[in-house]
């Protein structure tokens, strides 16, 4: 543990991923020399920052010691799109969807109705949870977006709820819109790109908009990114989750942060994508919650896209808090390296939130740190389900083990 005015010396890893390669050996892979590997390696936490990063054989002492035992030790991971302010469940509607029944974008309205029905601390409760369980699965930096409340009010208390956990709230207004809007889109375009926009934007850094069929247009999705930059917000884009769309277009021509699914894009896209500062976000626990084809990440890293991975945790089509479970799909079903995905779990993350401080390991940085009980990154994918996190340094302090119900 350490403790403000401690140290703690992380000693005898067997495989140290820094995501920074200056001074490494050159691997033979590009994407394993990007992890910037260094072997037999050890690290001080001190004052919730990496106070010293080295070979084992010269650690100096600090005031406590984990003996890491060969293992593997991480950056924390960067989940950088994830929905978090929530009520209620849809496991009935995921039964009915493994039953035969397609997704559509009308199950959102459902979580919409349990969430403006519920107290403040009933929707803290479970965001706390959900919280706890993407620490212990290593996340140590996490986005959380609103989305379901869509009125003034409750758009403004889940971006308040979500600043109480992190600092990177999105405003999603713009996840669908709501039933009582339904016969006057334009009257909640105003509504969402006026007032709501501004009760919410002191909460958020962010904003996003869904863009998809049965969601938002591409001219409705301009006219919110368009407010939103004036208020002062970063943008997202949900877009090319369902089929081809103007998405990843309109993310990029806005230079959004990133553009996230981007299941079904085109040549062009990928280019646009690429050219562009906007990181691709590939979701596919929500391809795996949807029975949905996965996306080819290998177009877009030939490219040259910068690819980020994330949970999309969410009650409707992936409700996963688990990075571990989204890099080992990204290997096995989106053709990415071992070293690509955890390189896009942690750094790539750490791009799509615009954010240099996080994804890496460097002295001074934030001593955010997962240790795998195996030797190598590679389990991660390689043991698909496996709960391989041994231990989560966040700020240089250890996040507790899951507390059990009493029998
Ligand atoms: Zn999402």
């Amino acid at each position: 543990m350490s403790r403000p005015g401690t140290s703690l010396l992380l000693d005898n890893v067997g495989e140290l991923v820094t995501n920074d390669p200056e001074g490494t050996a050159p691997a033979d892979d590009r994407d394993v020399w990007a992890l910037g590997v260094r072997r037999d390696a050890a690290v001080v936490l001190a004052g919730g920052r990496i106070a010293w990063i080295g070979p084992a054989s010269a650690a100096p002492a600090a005031d406590a010691r984990v003996d890491c035992g060969g293992r593997a030790l991480l950056p924390g991971f960067v989940d950088s799109h994830a929905h978090l302010v929530f009520a209620g469940d849809r496991a009935r509607e995921y039964a009915a969807r493994m039953s035969g029944r397609r997704y559509a974008t009308g199950g959102i309205r459902t979580t919409v109705a349990s969430t403006r029905a519920a107290s403040d601390d009933e929707l803290r409760a479970n965001v706390a949870d959900l919280v706890g369980e993407l620490l212990r699965s290593g996340v140590t930096t996490f986005e959380v977006k609103s989305g379901y409340g869509l009125t003034v009010d409750d758009e403004a208390r889940s971006c308040r709820l979500a600043a109480e956990v992190t600092d990177e709230v999105t405003f999603l207004g713009a996840h669908v819109v709501p039933p009582e809007w339904a016969g006057d889109r334009g009257g909640y375009l105003d509504l969402l790109t006026g007032p709501m926009l501004a009760a919410a934007a002191p909460f958020a850094r962010w904003a996003d908009v869904f863009v998809e069929r049965g969601a938002f247009d591409a001219v409705e999705a301009h006219v919110l990114l368009e407010r939103a930059a004036a208020a002062g917000l970063g943008l997202r884009v949900h877009a090319n989750q369902l089929g081809p769309g103007p998405g990843a277009a309109l993310a990029a021509a806005h230079g959004a942060a990133s553009a996230d699914h981007c299941t079904h894009l085109s040549r062009t896209d990928i280019r646009t994508l690429a050219e562009s500062g906007t990181v691709a976000t590939l979701l596919p626990a929500a391809e795996l919650g949807t029975r949905s084809a996965f996306p080819d990440a290998r177009r877009l890293l030939r490219a040259g896209a910068t690819v980020a991975l994330a949970t999309d945790c969410n009650p409707g089509t992936s409700y996963t808090t688990s990075m571990p479970l989204c890099i080992a799909l990204a290997v096995s079903l989106m053709r990415m390296t071992p070293a690509e995905a955890l390189w896009a779990a942690t750094a790539g993350g750490a791009a799509a939130l615009r954010r240099s401080d996080v994804g890496h390991l460097v002295v001074d940085g934030p001593a955010d740190v997962v240790l795998l009980d195996a030797p190598s990154h590679v389990h991660l994918a390689y043991r698909p389900g496996v709960d391989l996190v041994a231990g989560v340094w966040r700020a240089g302090t250890r996040v507790p083990p899951r507390s059990r119900l009493e029998p």
